[in-house]
């Protein structure tokens, strides 16, 4: 599993979650979200975020 941060303000992106601020579905991969998505918080743009590995838990 990844998670996107934004370089600009520290938001995370997780696919998991979606992004109920801007109306996004849960299961939304970040690379699914037009070029003209930007990030909630801060607004800055989706090449702003920078792909990091997110720990799975083990059950
Ligand atoms: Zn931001």
């Amino acid at each position: 599993m990844e998670i996107w941060r934004c370089e600009a303000c520290g938001h995370v992106y997780d696919p998991d979650m979606g992004d109920a601020q801007s109306g996004r579905e849960p299961d939304m991969p970040f690379e699914d979200h037009p070029a003209s998505w930007v990030c909630p918080d801060c607004g800055a743009a989706k090449d702003k975020f920078a792909k990091e590995k997110k720990e799975e838990k083990p059950e």
